[in-house]
Order: structure tokens, then sequence, then C-alpha cells
């Protein structure tokens, strides 16, 4: 497994809304996309900035594990993404070395993006994605 970049940093907001206008108007991005990732039950907004994106992340439920970081955390930094040449390949790394998985295989994210989660316990507190390009 070998990371080239950090894919993007995930940002849980209570609105992309009120949100969006922060990034676009104050620090001049461009938000060129908005999904909805219904099984994760969040609606995201994407600004790029150089390689990297902000994803922001707004809860569509109250069931959402977003709904549930606000009530416990508040808004903030929620995730950080590594791109990966292969997210099974960095599973099965992670898993060798102990590390907690929250996806044992990997799973559609947003944008088409093959993706898995590593548990925050296991990586300092950091809820870490791991993201790759589908052929
Ligand atoms: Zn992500």
């Amino acid at each position: 497994m070998n990371i080239s970049h950090i894919e993007h940093i995930g940002i849980a907001v209570k609105s992309l809304e009120h949100a969006i206008p922060y990034y676009e108007n104050v620090l001049g991005l461009k938000c060129y996309a908005i999904e909805e990732v219904q099984d994760q039950k969040v609606k995201t907004a994407f600004f790029q900035v150089g390689e990297t994106k902000i994803e922001l992340l707004e809860a569509t439920d109250s069931e959402s594990p977003i709904a549930k970081f606000i009530e416990k955390r508040g808004e903030g930094v929620h995730h950080i993404a590594f791109c990966v040449n292969s997210v099974t390949k960095g599973l099965e790394k992670m898993e060798a070395a102990g590390i907690s998985l929250i996806d044992k295989k990997p799973r559609k994210g947003a944008e088409g993006l093959n993706i898995a989660f590593l548990h925050p316990k296991s990586t300092q507190g950091v809820l870490t994605e791991l993201c790759e390009k589908p052929e």
C-alpha cells in the first residue's frame, strides 16, 4: 500500500447552507459538487484545494454518524482520508499491524471512490479513511 496524498479532509457541519458561504466567500474556494451518500446518511459538499479536497458533511438523519459526532463533539474535523493505490491491500496491512478496522473490506463512498475506515482507537483518535479511485 502506497499513500500518494491526502485525498480529502472530512469536516462535520450542522448545515451546508450555513458553512458553504464561509468556504466560498471568505476562503475563496469553489464548491464544485454536492452529493448525498445515502448509506452514510450524509450530504457532502466538495472543495478542491490543490490535490486535496475539503469534504463538508451534513447529517440527513438523526441516526447519521455525523449527527452523533456533532452531538458528542460539536462541529469540526471528522476524518482524514489518504489516497492509496489499493484499499484492499491497505486493509490487509492495517489488520496485520493490529489496527482495528471499521470496514473489513472496501465499500463505495462519495464520488464513486472505494473507501474503508480505520477505528480511531487505533489511530491516536483520528478517524482515518483509506480511499482509491476505482480502475
Ligand atoms: Zn471521507
